[in-house]
């Protein structure tokens, strides 16, 4: 049985270590917190049987053999690291979910093929050096560099000194800390929801179809400083209209393609910014497209630099575009995603198919094997201590990504 009371009190247990001087929950990676919280989740792993190491890059990994030798693992990841500030839901419920899947196969005598594995992801929010998060998905797909180990804190530490107060040799991550296509013959990751939909649906859990793939650039806008009182309406080249014409623009035309496409204008700077004279430049640098459609995303993107230009020369405006990252989507598998289907109706669980517009560490595991994502219905938004889930809800999802997982445990 998937226990809710044990679920219950594991979150809050977990919740209770947390940096001081900060609200909610305030976990940052690598910190003395991380390393406490380390302790506690390790010890949750052995109860249930695993044996459990960390990998160079602080990945946290409990993983017990199955009856078959040589079998790949089925992995259930998330994170325990948090954002200043944040709730006690997000990332934690995926890590002592997948635990509870493994005590429930221990308590149960349940036989398994294939091993079964839990991570929990090093500094998936990116909350203390800053450089993208995701790092421990990331490293374990050879995306991270010598740079990002040199990146510092507030404190100037380095990640490279932070990963070695772990005990860890931080250049083994580009050796043994890397795992190749077809190490995992299956990722599931159950998170939060972090947005309305499932709650303003009265719906428990979702069934993850993908993760939207992401679009990050900038548009300067560049028009003519000139004094706000002296120059006539009509001998204007104000870059901030021009700017906000393109704001609204890109509010168009992600609601006109629907969901789960978006767009957002996340910062602007005004320059000069001085009270007596009209802005001359716009640097519109938190530019962010995201669909689960990459060729979609991108046409959206195409779109917007149109209307830009075309804003631009109705007003007599110069505006430059800088691309900085495009980002793939991540789609769940559909054999995946099908079985979870039938599990719930099984289950008499009501379910939404859904996509994922946040980005998780399952969008790096899916480079490396087939992918499925569970969502539990949330409110009071994410990333701030209101952040809730019901136990209920958790608990219904663990049951359902129990049943998934041993499924895929019991196959060759
Ligand atoms: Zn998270």
């Amino acid at each position: 049985m998937i226990n809710l009371n044990r679920l219950n009190e594991r979150i809050e247990e977990l919740s209770k270590i947390t940096e001081e001087n900060w609200e909610g929950v305030s976990r940052r990676a690598l910190t003395e917190e991380d390393k406490r919280a380390h302790e506690l989740v390790k010890s949750w792993m052995e109860k249930a049987g695993m044996k459990v190491f960390l990998d160079p890059a602080g990945n946290l990994i409990g993983r017990k053999e199955g009856t078959v030798a040589n079998a790949k693992p089925v992995t259930i990841g998330s994170h325990i690291d948090s954002v200043l500030n944040g709730g006690k839901y997000d990332g934690t419920i995926g890590v002592i979910g997948g635990i509870e899947v493994a005590q429930h196969i221990a308590e149960e005598s349940i036989e398994i093929k294939r091993p079964i594995e839990i991570i929990a992801f090093c500094e998936e929010e990116g909350s203390r050096f800053g450089d993208g998060g995701v790092f421990g998905s990331r490293a374990m797909t050879g995306k991270i560099t010598k740079d990002h180990l040199e990146a510092t804190d507030e404190k100037g530490i380095t990640r490279r000194e932070a990963l070695e107060s772990f005990g860890l040799n931080p250049d083994e991550i580009f050796t043994k800390g890397l795992r190749k296509k077809g190490d995992m013959s299956l990722y599931l990751e159950m998170h939060i929801e972090q947005g309305p939909t499932l709650e303003s649906k009265g719906v428990p859990v979702g069934i993850i179809s993908g993760i939207n793939g992401r679009y990050f650039g900038e548009i300067i806008v560049e028009g003519e400083a000139n004094h706000v009182g002296a120059t006539p309406m009509d001998q204007r080249y104000d870059a901030l209209v021009g700017a906000s014409e393109i704001v609204i623009a890109l509010e168009e035309i992600a609601s006109k393609v629907g969901a789960p496409a978006v767009g957002t204008v996340a910062k602007m700077e005004v320059l000069p910014g001085f009270k007596n004279v009209i802005p001359d430049r716009v640097e519109m640098s938190g530019i962010d497209i995201r669909d689960l459609d990459n060729k979609r995303r991108d046409e959206i993107v195409d779109e917007l630099q149109n209307t830009a230009l075309r804003v631009a020369e109705n007003r007599g405006l110069k505006v430059s575009f800088y691309d900085q990252l495009r980002m793939s989507s991540a789609l769940s598998s559909q054999q995946v995603i099908n079985k979870m289907k039938e599990e719930a109706e099984k289950m008499n669980l009501n379910y939404l198919e859904m996509a994922s517009g946040a980005c998780h560490d399952a969008q790096f595991m899916a480079e490396l094997c087939d992918i499925g994502m569970i969502f539990v219905r949330s409110t009071g938004g994410s990333h701030n201590p209101k952040e809730s889930a019901r136990i209920e809800d958790i608990t219904l999802a663990t049951e359902l990504l129990s049943k998934t997982a041993i499924h895929y445990l019991q196959q060759n």
